[in-house]
């Protein structure tokens, strides 16, 4: 298949893309065009322009700011999961990158296109719910932040106007010590997720939970928070019992039934990934992981 015929533009600052949203009809952002392309050769869109970001200066960068990470839209994929800095301060990020399709499509593919995307098995967009990230988009009228809460609208619709683009994200930054894992079921490595779970925790001296985000993905229009689990975890001494117990209220998440699976599946999915993934973030923080891989 090839994509339909379309003007192609190419601007160098943010203020011409956006001038040129704004000034052309039926216009598409191009990113990575790893979704978009496949997209456009099976005309699921159809766009009279492509606008294409990759010349745009200054939307590629990772840095340290104000105890959060900020991540640039345009910043690759690849270069996430190569980055010292993410394997520091976002660890699970690094773990969940490993699992967002294959090598090829993380050398082109970037964040700004996967949040945009807004699939609700991607990794990244699971990563940005259970971090509460902050996004920061571009219009007209300057820049406005809008918490990754309410960017999901509806299934695979952010909240961006048609004249904005999305120029940055911001993860808060958990402590130093803390328990992460990214687990999922998917048919075939690099497939999307069937569903995911994402589990950060923190914890006192004593061993007691602080702090807990899990997140589900692949279940529902958008990933979502475990509420009622994190709710459970929160002041208890981590045991194998508290977390097959704890996982159980995930059933009861709302899941969707598809070609590739029934809503039942994915709950079940839901509650066996989240207990696995809460192990291996506790296993992390208390560093039992690394006495497991000593050679004795
Ligand atoms: C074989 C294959 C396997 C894959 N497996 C996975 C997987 O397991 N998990 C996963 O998460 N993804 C997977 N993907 C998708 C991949 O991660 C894409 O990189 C990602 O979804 C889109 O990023 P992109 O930069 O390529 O964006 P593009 O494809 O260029 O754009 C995607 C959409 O976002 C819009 N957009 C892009 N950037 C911006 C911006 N800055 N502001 C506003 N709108 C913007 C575009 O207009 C378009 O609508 C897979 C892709 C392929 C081809």
């Amino acid at each position: 298949m090839k994509p339909p015929p379309f003007s192609y533009h190419d601007p160098r600052t943010v203020a011409d893309a956006v001038a040129l949203l704004g000034r052309l009809d039926n216009a598409k952002l191009l990113a990575g065009g790893q979704s978009l392309m496949p997209m456009l050769n099976f005309r699921f869109v159809q766009p009279d322009h492509i606008i294409d970001l990759n010349r745009v200066e200054g939307l590629s960068y990772i840095r340290e700011a104000n105890g959060a990470l900020e991540i640039g839209a345009m910043t690759r994929q690849r270069d996430l999961e190569f980055s010292d800095v993410v394997r520091a301060r976002l660890p699970i990020m690094h773990e969940a990158l490993l699992q967002v399709g294959h090598r090829q499509t993380r050398n082109r593919g970037t964040i700004g296109g996967s949040l945009c995307h807004l699939d609700p098995a991607a990794e990244l967009v699971s990563l940005a719910t259970g971090y509460d990230a902050t996004v920061t988009v571009a219009g007209p009228s300057g820049e406005r932040q809008i918490p990754f809460a309410q960017f999901p609208v509806a299934y695979m619709t952010p909240a961006i106007e048609p004249n904005e683009i999305l120029v940055g994200v911001r993860f808060p930054q958990w402590a130093p010590r803390h328990g992460y894992a990214f687990v999922e079921f998917s048919r075939r490595h690099g497939d999307f997720a069937i569903t995911s779970a994402a589990a950060l925790i923190e914890a006192d001296a004593g061993g007691k939970i602080t702090r807990a985000s899990v997140t589900i993905g692949g279940m529902g229009t958008a990933p979502s928070r475990a509420r009622e689990l994190e709710q459970a975890l929160t002041g208890q001494a981590p045991s194998a019992q508290l977390f097959r117990d704890a996982c159980e209220s995930c059933r009861k998440l709302e899941a969707i039934d598809d070609i590739h699976a029934p809503a039942s599946y994915r709950q079940h999915l839901a509650a066996v990934l989240s207990r696995r993934a809460l192990e291996k973030a506790h296993a992390r923080l208390t560093g039992a992981d690394a006495a497991q891989a000593r050679p004795h």
